[in-house]
Formats: C-alpha cells, sequence, structure tokens
C-alpha cells in the first residue's frame, strides 16, 4: 500500500476537521478525494504531508510513519498544495533548478527537460512565473511536485480556479504522470473524479461517508431508479407498500407518486399488475434516473 490512513484525527480547538477516518491508495491508484468546502480534504493532505501533525491516528507512506520518519515521507511525496504557493519572482528554469538542488536530483539538467515536457511547459520555461497564466503556474507546481519522481502524488484541488480548456489540460497531465503514481486529489467537481479516478472517497464534515471504486459509484446513480407514476383513482402509501421492489414511496398528490425501486422492469410490472387487480388505470409512468449529483448530495447531505 502506498498510502494508509488509520483512524485519523484533526482537531482545531473545539472544531473537529477529521473524524476518525481511515483509507488505503494502492500503488497505481488515482484517488479522487470529493467533498464540498471545509469537509477535511485539505486538512487531511496536509497531514499525508507532514505539513501539519494529526491529533491521533497514523498515517502510512510507504511504509513510513508521517510522526515517525517525516523527512523520507517528504522524500517519497510530491505534493501540490491548494494555493499552488510558487517563487513568482523567479524564471520558471531557474525555480525548477532550485528545487532540483533541494532534492539533490542527479543529472538534473535532463531530468528537468524531460519534465518540461511532460508538463507542456517547453514555450514557457524562460518565462519569469509572474508572468504566466494560472494554467500554467499550476503545470509549474505539478513540475515541482514530479521532478523528484515521487511514488506518491498529492495534489490539493489542482483544476481549481482554471478555465475550462485549462482543466483538459491539466487533467491530462495528471493522466499522464500517473502511470507509475499512486495519486490523491481533491476536487469538489464531481466530473472530474469520474473522468480521472480509479476510486472515489467522499468527505464530510470530517467523516467519510463513501469509499467506493467509479464503477460502483456510476453504478450506485443507476442502481436506485425513481418511477413517477399517476394513478387515475387515489391510492394511498399503504396501497403502495404491497407492491414488490419499490423501496420508499414519496407523494405528489393522491394519484402522483414518485416510487424508488430496486428494479426497474420488474417494479414496472408490479405496479401494472397492482393496478389490473385493484381495478385502477395507469395515467402515466415514467423513469427517472438519479445523477451522480444526487448521489453525492445524498451521501453529504
Ligand atoms: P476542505 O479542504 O475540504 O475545504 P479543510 O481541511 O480546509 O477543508 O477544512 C476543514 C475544516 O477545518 C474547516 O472548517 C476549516 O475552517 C477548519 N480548519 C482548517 N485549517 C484550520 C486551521 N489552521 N485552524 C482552524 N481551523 C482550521
Amino acid at each position: 500500500m502506498s498510502v494508509e490512513v488509520r483512524n485519523l484525527v484533526k482537531t482545531y480547538g473545539a472544531q473537529t476537521a477529521v473524524n476518525n477516518i481511515s483509507f488505503v491508495a494502492n500503488p497505481g491508484e488515482i484517488l479522487g478525494f470529493l467533498g464540498p468546502n471545509g469537509a477535511g480534504k485539505s486538512t487531511t493532505m496536509k497531514i499525508i504531508t507532514c505539513y501539519t501533525k494529526p491529533t491521533s491516528g497514523d498515517v502510512l507512506v510507504c511504509g513510513e510513519n508521517v510522526m515517525a520518519q517525516p523527512l523520507k515521507v517528504k522524500s517519497l511525496i510530491g505534493y501540490l498544495p491548494e494555493s499552488n504557493p510558487l517563487y513568482k519572482d523567479m524564471y520558471v528554469l531557474e525555480y525548477l533548478n532550485f528545487i532540483a538542488d533541494l532534492h539533490k536530483i542527479l543529472n538534473k539538467k535532463a531530468r528537468i527537460a524531460e519534465i518540461i515536457e511532460k508538463v507542456g511547459l517547453g514555450n514557457e520555461q524562460h518565462k519569469i512565473i509572474a508572468a504566466l497564466s494560472k494554467g500554467y503556474k499550476q503545470r509549474v507546481g505539478l513540475a515541482q511536485a514530479i521532478l523528484h519522481n515521487p511514488k506518491v502524488l498529492i495534489l490539493d484541488e489542482p483544476t481549481s480556479g482554471l478555465d475550462p480548456n485549462q482543466i483538459v489540460e491539466i487533467r491530462n497531465v495528471i493522466k499522464e504522470i500517473s502511470k507509475d503514481k499512486t495519486i490523491i486529489f481533491s476536487t469538489h467537481i464531481l466530473q472530474e473524479v469520474q473522468i480521472l479516478c480509479d476510486r472515489v472517497l467522499i468527505i464530510n464534515k470530517g467523516n467519510l461517508v463513501a469509499n467506493t471504486s467509479i464503477e460502483e459509484f456510476k453504478n450506485r446513480q443507476m442502481q436506485t431508479n425513481i418511477l413517477h407514476v399517476t394513478f387515475k383513482n387515489p391510492v394511498t402509501a399503504n396501497n403502495l407498500k404491497g407492491i414488490l421492489h419499490i423501496l420508499r414511496s414519496e407523494r405528489v398528490s393522491d394519484t402522483v407518486w414518485q416510487l424508488f425501486v430496486s428494479d426497474m422492469s420488474a417494479a414496472q410490472t408490479a405496479v401494472f399488475n397492482y393496478c389490473v387487480v385493484t381495478e385502477n388505470s395507469l395515467v402515466e409512468m415514467r423513469q427517472e434516473t438519479r445523477s451522480v449529483e444526487n448521489v453525492f448530495q445524498e451521501l453529504t447531505q
């Protein structure tokens, strides 16, 4: 396991920012850390990267404990913080040389050239960082994070504040560098997780509310379906309870109901049969699949 978080807690005074969360990120995995603002994503990332100490719990990075071996952990990790702190009065090449020296990288000229190529900074490499667009600054942030070829990359909202073209470009860069690394990145954009990740962790108010593969997450939106039914004659919640495959019903009016069903096709047949048996009629029956946004809202509300 590249990153193992066990029963992690972080409190700030009376406030619990991270409330007893545990998860694992395996080698080669892209793990999306999804949650609304203030959920505890950055705090967790700061603990994994040794920028802040946990109140309790353990974090291991490639088997090294963040509390016992912070220098070792930092050498194994590349970190792009949310604020992307760069020395803006340095030139891109100058800055990357400086970072390479900090990591004591051998053959740094070749390595910097390789990374510049990888993150697409070729045309900007001789510019002063202050003059770069936000998207290119983000690429410099990514370049410094991967220069020492870390096994684990922690990216805190890497696409936040970028325009749509820049977002696509940065996602492509992340995909490109992910091949031989474990990546944990945070975002509050659902599609981003679907596009990039193998696994998604959803955190809300410091609590881990979901830890699923991306396939499971997508399935979840398919699995629980909603059937909108308009009956000719009034029905009650009690009547509907007797129908197979209906998990829950919500009344819109005496004749219009939203049915949350486990098996869409079987439930449609069951509703139809119910009408036949009770001599009711169907005025309308249509299905609606919940969006990923709905699933996310349910999990975080
Ligand atoms: P996210 O990254 O999901 O937006 P954060 O981890 O930044 O969330 O914050 C989680 C909670 O912890 C928030 O309520 C935030 O105000 C609080 N918090 C974060 N850092 C500090 C700090 N240094 N001092 C006090 N409270 C903090």
